[in-house]
């Protein structure tokens, strides 16, 4: 399927005067075609245009929504090698890494699906009036949740797939019943238009409004500002740099309406190693912690950036076999010149830093934009004197923290702002030191992992993407998973309702659905 570098409003694809290119990272070179950048007029008529196309689509049975997500399924599965090629293309990404994306993002989209057949997202509530009562009656509340209304969706640059057109944020708003608004990510317009191309044909094979989704591309803070600032657009989901994520969540708490923003940002992931685990596989350890943070060249929200141990020998075992796998770990291109350029700055700067002492780099990258490994290390009591260490370098930058006894760990700890994981390695010998610290990783992450690595984010109904900020803009939600559709509903409530006027989904004939009645938990 061509690339037009169009822009899609509904159905309708547009051009516009202004232009910008992306750019092949592999090479510094611009790609064709040149695609067309959104303005103030295509915002506008993209807003509107899912406002009026929420009514209708916020009314859609579970079921025919379901089918909906399917069929963008299929259709992304039916765009075939063009995708990951454009992807490469655009994202330097490895063809096999794109191949896996694309899995993902349909087998999220189908797991929505089947997430929105359950009908456990209703959230039904029902208290039976209780007339007889004293000394009050009580009357009849049956409470239901409810989509919130269009929804802009900013494309991440590290998931050109998975948390970007069709991604997670996209899958769970178009579940909750909300149009969608896509600000595609400069960097991969190709990409995001083809997967734009498979929505609407979705949106026309199922016979939806055009509105249920725009994309509007464009390489200016304009275009996603005015987005997020329009009185049609009820909630935002956002993957990326915390500066743009709080940028956006000031513009949003200050129009007239003020709206969430559903910002995941910036973490640096701890991990602990445990003196029984060390003691217990040292070198193991090393190597596999390599693996984790070279993944991807280090570009995942959840790349292991700070290590915890209690200083030792078994550390220097630690050490040394991470050493000797960095040293094997070929650099590979990222993602955009300024992901790499900004990389370049972050490792520069510990490089600098007289409390840090580098303990092993990468081999010398051959290409303009590889991202070339940097492990450091600091002591636990000047880490404490200089926080600024702990700054995420997104890439593959790690440092590793000595720590001279517990009190010290706790305290690092303590200093931590919110996290998307905290890891524990921890064997024989562990047990009373990680009992102790649990409750300090629970109040820092939204996901705690025992005996393995951050990285790898599955996709299912108990996962949470999500923690205190500046992980996320409201640790209470998750990006990740079937749990993620509630940052796009609200519930409501009707007080004694006669059957007619009821939402069907309320009513007291309506197929049995997981509820809550009279406060017990009860099955369909
Ligand atoms: P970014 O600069 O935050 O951009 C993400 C999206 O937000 C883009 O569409 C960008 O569009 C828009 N945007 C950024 N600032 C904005 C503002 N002030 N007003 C309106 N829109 C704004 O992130 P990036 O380009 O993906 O990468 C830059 C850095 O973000 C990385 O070096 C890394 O530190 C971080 N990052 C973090 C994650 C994560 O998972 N936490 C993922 C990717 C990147 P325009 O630039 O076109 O306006």
């Amino acid at each position: 399927m061509p690339v037009y570098g169009k822009l899609f409003i509904g159905a309708r694809q547009v051009a516009t005067a202004d232009t910008f290119k992306a750019v092949d990272p592999q090479s510094g070179e611009s790609l064709k075609p040149a695609f067309s950048a959104a303005g103030p007029a295509e915002i506008e008529e993209a807003c509107e245009l899912a406002w009026s196309a929420f009514h209708d689509y916020r009314d859609l049975d579970a079921d025919a929504r379901a089918r909906f997500l399917e069929a963008i399924a299929d259709e992304i599965v039916a765009l075939g090698d063009e995708l990951p090629e454009r992807g490469n293309a655009e994202s330097g990404l490895p063809i096999a890494r794109l191949a896996g994306e694309r899995a993902r993002t349909v087998g999220q989209l189908r797991l929505f699906a089947d997430e929105l057949r359950t009908g456990g997202w209703l959230g039904i509530r029902i208290d039976p009036a209780l007339p007889e009562r004293e000394p009050l009656p009580r009357p009849d509340l049956r409470q239901r949740k409810m989509p919130l209304g269009p929804v802009a969706v900013f494309g991440a640059s590290n998931f050109p797939l998975a948390f970007s057109v069709a991604g997670g944020d996209t899958a769970a708003a178009l579940a909750a019943g909300c149009p969608v608004i896509v600000k595609g990510h400069s960097a991969h317009p190709g990409t995001g238009e083809l997967v734009a191309q498979a929505i609407v044909t979705a949106v026309k094979r199922c016979s939806l409004p055009e509105g249920v989704f725009s994309l509007l591309n464009g390489n200016s803070h304009a275009l996603g500002g005015g987005l997020v600032a329009h009185p049609r657009i009820k909630a935002v989901g956002f993957t990326g740099s915390r500066a743009g994520g709080r940028a956006l969540m000031k513009i949003a708490s200050e129009r007239p309406e003020p709206i969430p923003v559903y910002a995941e940002m910036s973490s640096i992931n701890p991990v602990l190693l445990l003196p029984g685990a060390l003691a217990a596989g040292a070198g193991a350890l090393g190597k596999a912690f390599v693996g984790s943070m070279t993944l991807g060249v280090g570009q995942f929200c959840t790349n292991p950036g700070l290590l915890l141990a209690l200083d030792g020998e078994e550390v220097d075992r630690f050490v040394a076999a991470a050493r000797e796998a960095l040293q094997a770990v070929e650099p590979a291109v990222m993602l955009t010149p300024g992901i790499h350029s900004a990389y370049e700055k972050g490792v520069g700067k510990l490089l600098g830093h007289p409390k840090v002492q580098v303990l092993a780099r990468g081999p010398e990258p051959q290409g303009k934009y590889c991202g070339r490994g940097a492990l450091f290390s600091v002591k636990g009591d000047d880490l404490l004197q200089s926080p600024e260490i702990m700054d995420e370098v997104f890439g593959a930058s790690s440092v590793i923290v000595r720590c001279a006894g517990e009190k010290e760990l706790v305290e690092v700890l303590e200093h931590l702002e919110g996290q998307l994981t905290a890891t524990l390695h921890a064997a024989e010998g562990d047990e009373a030191l990680a009992t102790r610290l649990i409750p300090l990783l629970e109040r820092k992450a939204g996901r705690l992992i025992a005996n393995g690595w951050p990285t790898g984010v599955e996709v299912s109904h108990a996962m949470v993407h999500g923690g205190p900020f500046p992980a996320t803009s409201d640790g209470r939600s998750t990006s990740v998973g079937t749990l993620s559709i509630e940052r796009f509903l609200r519930p409501v409530c009707y007080q004694d309702f006669p059957d007619a006027l009821l939402p069907e989904s309320l009513r007291r004939d309506a197929p049995p659905r997981p509820h809550r009645f009279d406060g017990a938990y009860r099955a369909a």
